[in-house]
């Protein structure tokens, strides 16, 4: 369904060259969970935001259901953005001063013209609802975000990442600043909307205990992805090689 193909890319910052990734080749398939693991910096994020169209490879393909995506128009690759692809991220990036509800409406509110909000308002107000009671927010739709745990802002963050029905999740460490039993309750979520809404999810990590959780884990490594998960220990180790 998504497909990353031979995909180069090197920052460059005055004469300092980092190459990320090296002829890296990827493909998702439709309604699967995956984890992506590997060092920090090995360029998961990197990645990630080059599937999500957020930003573009040296060269190589993006492909969605067999069209190329990263060279599209900048129109149609905000359309994908907003409407195709959902994104959590480990710092949550939910605005400030806005409710739960008006950061969960945010994605709608922005695909709109004004006269079209207002005229669908209510049925986009409803799913708010429905997705917040989904996260186990109910309870929390008028708070601002500093008035929220670490855990319901992102379980906020990923009521928002839904609202406009994506047909892909990409998830940045989205357990990566929460203790363990706060993270393993996103996880929990996010398996039950990938079983239940036929949504297709990449997660990236470095935390090994939650993988297990997921339909298929791959290791970035020198730019590349490998299948081979030879270093991942099993989850009673997992733990102790994360402090290591
Ligand atoms: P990861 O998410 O696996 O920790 P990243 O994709 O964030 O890795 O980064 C990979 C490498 O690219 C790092 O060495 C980082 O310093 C560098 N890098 C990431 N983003 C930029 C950028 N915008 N400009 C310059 N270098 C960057
Ligand atoms: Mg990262």
């Amino acid at each position: 369904m998504l497909m990353a193909r031979d995909i180069w890319k090197t920052y460059r910052r005055d004469a300092v060259e980092v190459r990320v990734l090296n002829g890296l080749n990827l493909e998702v398939h439709t309604g699967e969970f995956l984890s992506i693991v590997g060092a920090s910096g090995s360029g998961k994020s990197t990645l990630l935001h080059l599937l999500g169209v957020l930003d573009k490879p040296d060269s190589g393909e993006i492909i969605l259901d067999g069209k190329r995506i990263d060279n599209l128009p900048s129109k149609e690759r905000d359309r994908l953005r907003n409407r195709t692809f959902g994104y959590i991220f480990q710092f949550y990036h939910l605005l400030p001063e806005l409710s739960t509800l008006d950061n969960v409406l945010m994605p709608a509110y922005v695909a709109h013209s004004f006269m079209n909000w207002w005229q669908t308002r209510r049925q986009w107000r409803k799913r708010a609802h429905e997705l917040l009671e989904k996260v186990g927010l109910s309870l929390r739709i008028k708070h601002r975000p500093r008035e929220l745990s670490g855990g319901e802002m992102q379980r906020a963050a990923i009521a928002r990442a839904l609202i406009m029905n994506p047909r892909v999740l990409l998830a940045d460490e989205p357990t990566g600043n929460l203790d363990a039993d706060s993270g393993r309750v996103i996880i929990q979520l996010l398996r039950e909307i990938n079983r239940e809404e036929g949504v297709t999810i990449i997660m990236v990590t470095h935390n090994l205990d939650i993988v297990p959780m997921t339909d298929r884990v791959v290791r970035m490594c020198n730019g590349q992805i490998t299948d081979d998960p030879g270093l991942l220990p099993s989850s009673s180790t997992a733990q102790l090689l994360i402090t290591v």
